[in-house]
């Protein structure tokens, strides 16, 4: 199965719109109840990000190819932050960005 994976909820509404393939979204950190997107549609939040007692063997709602709600991803982990800015840089006017290129990883060694 093949999720299109969006970087904020605009973008989740964007890749909906192609119509080719079901969506999964990053999220704040913070945003850990459903939500929607500026379009109205609803976002689901990935129960693994939010219980210790369901994983994707027990979940498997991502394998549903026409299922109607977005999943979304609260950011987590030593990129959380990073995720973080990348969602709210999304939000913010041209010209606003919170992420530069002294944010990106360092390449690996050759
Ligand atoms: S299958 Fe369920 S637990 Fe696994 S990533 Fe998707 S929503 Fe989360």
């Amino acid at each position: 199965m093949i999720n299109l994976s969006a970087n904020d909820l605009d973008h989740a509404d964007q890749l909906v719109d192609l119509g080719i393939a079901p969506v999964v979204t990053l999220l704040p950190a913070d945003q850990v109840t459903p939500t929607v997107t500026p379009a109205g549609r609803t976002v689901a939040i990935c129960p693994a990000s939010v219980r210790d007692d369901v994983s994707c063997a027990t979940c498997g709602v991502c394998a549903v190819a026409h299922r109607k709600a977005i999943i979304g991803f609260p950011a987590h982990g030593s990129g959380a932050k990073k995720a973080q800015r990348v969602f709210f840089m999304r939000q913010e006017p041209a010209g606003h960005s919170a992420v530069t290129l002294e944010d990106a990883p360092a390449a690996p060694p050759a």
